[in-house]
């Protein structure tokens, strides 16, 4: 995820998958015009970098040359333009290709073209890297095309949203800014439970570290052995091992619409850990969503869960309430955090598993 500007955008298309695309440009022009020493016309700002890589691939004789357009403030479908730089090079009895980045609807390049033609060149195709069929709407025929596209709005080789962007070698796509929940509450409010419904309904990625620990003590691994020693006496694992494993579980899913953080952040340091990772993907925690629930439910529904949960720390009573003590002091805390940036959202947590879904989903639906 990036942000350029108020907008967002992930990776779409990646600098090998461009490559290909300008390769297979490069093979059409090299096919039909290596003999002809054409005149490459690039359209500037978009193609300067396409028209780069594209000459370097060339095998004949060429020149290059460049032109900025400006539309015309004529009506759309007339499609006037003026052109803004003038034309260096001779065009008379030349073959030119007009290079472009992208070609949606045509305006652009089908206006210039015609306007080409009063230089009476030899013969005028158009090649571009990327067109967008789906509005493609002019006469005109794209002679060259490296890849077809998807009508998306896309930044990156060459292309910019206003002006910025044109630097990334990949391309990006515009999309809608990630959702990033930490739900919380302490053990026993239905955290887990309401996740994997969370998930489903919002396309979210959930991570819960302590299914995480659990999925290692599992498979006996030395993150296990070690959260295992901490976890069995209902105690937080330190921060270093932990945030360290949730970094590892984010980089897991780059291009998530978002995430639903369960069981994390518990203290204050990993919060913080928190907001520097989402701010280095140019994201943020989008809100606190907190299960309220009495303390004495939470104890009955752990002793519940322990009868078929099978797990260590729901089996016993004192290590329930230490669980919900450490909660207390170590986490609760946490709730100010998230107050002091507007970012906390409490809800009932006692009733229905689907009266809690509703009451949740009112609060993400805001997010
Ligand atoms: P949970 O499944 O969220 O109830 O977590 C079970 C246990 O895993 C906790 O009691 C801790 O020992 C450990 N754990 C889970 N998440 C964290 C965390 N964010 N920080 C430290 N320890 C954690």
């Amino acid at each position: 995820m990036r942000k350029i500007h108020d907008l967002y955008f992930k990776p779409y298309l990646s600098a090998k998958e461009i490559e290909s695309a300008v390769d297979n440009l490069a093979y059409q022009l090299n096919r039909d015009l290596k003999d002809q020493t054409p005149v490459f016309l690039g359209i500037l700002n978009g193609s300067y970098i396409v028209l780069a890589d594209l000459t370097r691939k060339f095998k004949g004789d060429c020149e290059v040359a460049f032109l900025r357009t400006r539309s015309y403030l004529g009506t759309e479908s007339t499609g006037e333009i003026r052109l803004d730089m003038e034309l260096d090079v001779n065009l008379t009895n030349r073959v030119v290709v007009i290079v472009e980045d992208i070609v949606d609807t045509g305006l652009t390049v089908d206006a210039l073209s015609r306007k080409l033609k009063d230089h009476n060149p030899a013969a005028l195709h158009i090649a571009t890297l990327f067109l967008k069929p789906e509005v493609y709407n002019r006469e005109l025929k794209i002679d060259y095309v490296g890849q077809n596209l998807e009508n998306k709005f896309v930044v990156g080789y060459g292309m910019d949203y206003n002006n910025l962007g044109r630097n990334l070698p990949e391309l990006y796509v515009q999309t809608k800014p990630m959702k990033n929940i930490v739900l919380f509450g302490p053990p026993g409010a239905g955290k887990g439970t309401q996740a994997e419904r969370l998930k489903e309904k919002y396309g979210l990625i959930h991570i819960s570290t302590g299914d995480v620990f659990r999925y290692n003590i599992k498979n006996a691994t030395d993150l296990g052995t070690l959260a295992k020693s901490y976890m069995d006496k209902g105690n937080l694992v330190p921060d270093e091992v932990t945030i360290k494993m949730l970094k590892a579980e984010v980089e897991k899913t780059p291009d998530t619409a978002g995430f639903i953080f369960d069981g994390f952040p518990r203290t204050d340091a990993q919060a913080k850990a928190l907001d520097e990772l989402l701010e280095s993907k140019d994201t943020e925690v989008s809100g606190m969503v907190a299960l309220e629930v009495d303390d004495e439910v939470l104890v009955e529904r752990l002793l519940e869960r322990g009868k078929s949960s099978g797990r260590p720390d729901d089996a016993n009573e004192q290590v329930i309430r230490g669980r919900i003590h450490v909660y207390y002091k170590q986490t609760a805390p946490l709730k100010n955090y998230y107050q002091a940036q507007d970012k906390y959202y409490g809800v009932d947590g006692e009733g229905s598993i689907d009266e809690i879904t509703d009451r949740l989903s009112a609060e993400f639906d805001k997010l």
